[in-house]
């Protein structure tokens, strides 16, 4: 009807408005931190500039995860090995997983699993679902897990973490939900909307005080 119509278009205007300020938002954060850096560093000031150095990494972060929001569809896909993807982002996420004594184990059905898709936005997917797992958890285990069927991959991602209360699960992906002291609420909404993209699902099983799961399924074409 006419007043959805009206409505989508005010919708997408926001959004636009929303990826051009992120981006406009960029090259100022790139001065303060520029600036930042040049800094002398002294007993009195250091906690100050810890502070200022975590809020404007935090302002990059929105900004970041806005510009993907508001891109449109697939650009760039492609046929690709999920299994090299899956290992180059753990590899990536090793020395924050170390850091906190987190082990990250993946096991796969096969070496070679295609699937088409966008790997810049597939990787970004599991970078913040892997990212929330180690936020997670204070030491154990990451486990990824690969599964093929005729039609679809499956990539399911558990941690060992703190886990999610039952009531918590239904604002999962909501526009700034987030129950972390630096955390921008944005990064399952990226997810969430990169594989919609892709026409897939993502599912969430969660107890608390034993661990998460995500399960990613991809169609494979
Ligand atoms: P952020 O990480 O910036 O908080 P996200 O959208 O990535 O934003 O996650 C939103 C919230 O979902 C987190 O703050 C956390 O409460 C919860 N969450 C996400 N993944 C997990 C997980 N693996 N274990 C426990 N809680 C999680
Ligand atoms: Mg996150």
């Amino acid at each position: 009807t006419q007043d959805q119509l009206i409505r989508s278009e005010k919708l997408s205007i926001a959004g636009q408005l929303a990826a051009g300020i992120a981006h406009e938002i960029r090259n100022p954060i790139t001065t303060i931190k520029g600036f930042l850096q040049l800094l002398e560093v002294n007993e009195k000031n250091v906690k100050y500039i810890n502070i200022l150095e975590g809020e404007v990494n935090k302002i990059e972060q929105i900004s970041n995860e806005f510009l993907i929001l508001s891109k449109p569809h697939l650009e760039n896909r492609k046929d690709q090995n999920i299994v090299e993807l899956i290992e180059g982002v753990t590899v990536l996420l090793q020395p924050q997983a170390v850091n906190k004594n987190i082990g990250i184990q993946t096991t796969y059905e096969s070496q070679n699993i295609i699937v088409n898709c966008d790997d810049m936005k597939i990787k970004q997917v599991l970078i913040n679902l892997i990212k929330n797992a180690i936020e997670a958890m204070e030491n154990g285990y990451i486990t990824i897990k690969l599964k093929e069927t005729s039609h679809h991959v499956i990539i399911y991602i558990t941690d060992e973490g703190h886990g999610i209360p039952k009531e918590r699960l239904t604002e999962l992906g909501k526009p700034f939900f987030t129950t972390k002291e630096k955390g921008t609420g944005l990064g399952l909404l990226v997810c969430y909307k990169i594989i919609e993209d892709h026409h897939g699902t993502i599912v969430v099983e969660s107890e608390e005080g034993k661990g998460t799961t995500f399960t990613i399924s991809l169609p494979k074409t």
